[in-house]
């Protein structure tokens, strides 16, 4: 597969990306499945998402904030592997792409 540049998105346009269970997924580790490097333990109040990133693998990395300590965390959900979901990332670049173009 060709590898495509990596693009920051929103949170609406992950809704979009996401289906039901990689969404219940997402929520999960987000609020409890994020290692804060400061506490030494995974967050145990979850995180506050300030960056989304779609990968060159279309993979998405977030980057945050523990919502204990405030220190900054980083997590990368490997769904790039699942061709469905890569399919749905190919197709949203396209828009992305096109509203680059006319702005
Ligand atoms: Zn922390």
């Amino acid at each position: 597969m060709r590898s495509s540049p990596e693009v920051a998105i929103n949170s609406f346009q992950l809704a979009v990306l996401l289906d039901d269970t990689e969404k219940l997924f997402y929520n999960f580790v987000i609020d409890h499945l994020v290692f804060c490097a400061h506490c030494r333990a995974l967050a145990k109040d979850g995180v506050e998402v300030t960056e989304i990133c779609l990968t060159t693998m279309n993979d998405i990395w977030i980057k945050g904030r523990c919502r204990v300590c405030h220190h900054e965390v980083v997590r990368l959900f490997t769904f790039g592997s699942n061709e469905l979901f890569y399919a749905r990332a190919s197709q949203l670049r396209k828009t992305i792409n096109l509203k680059l173009k006319k702005a």
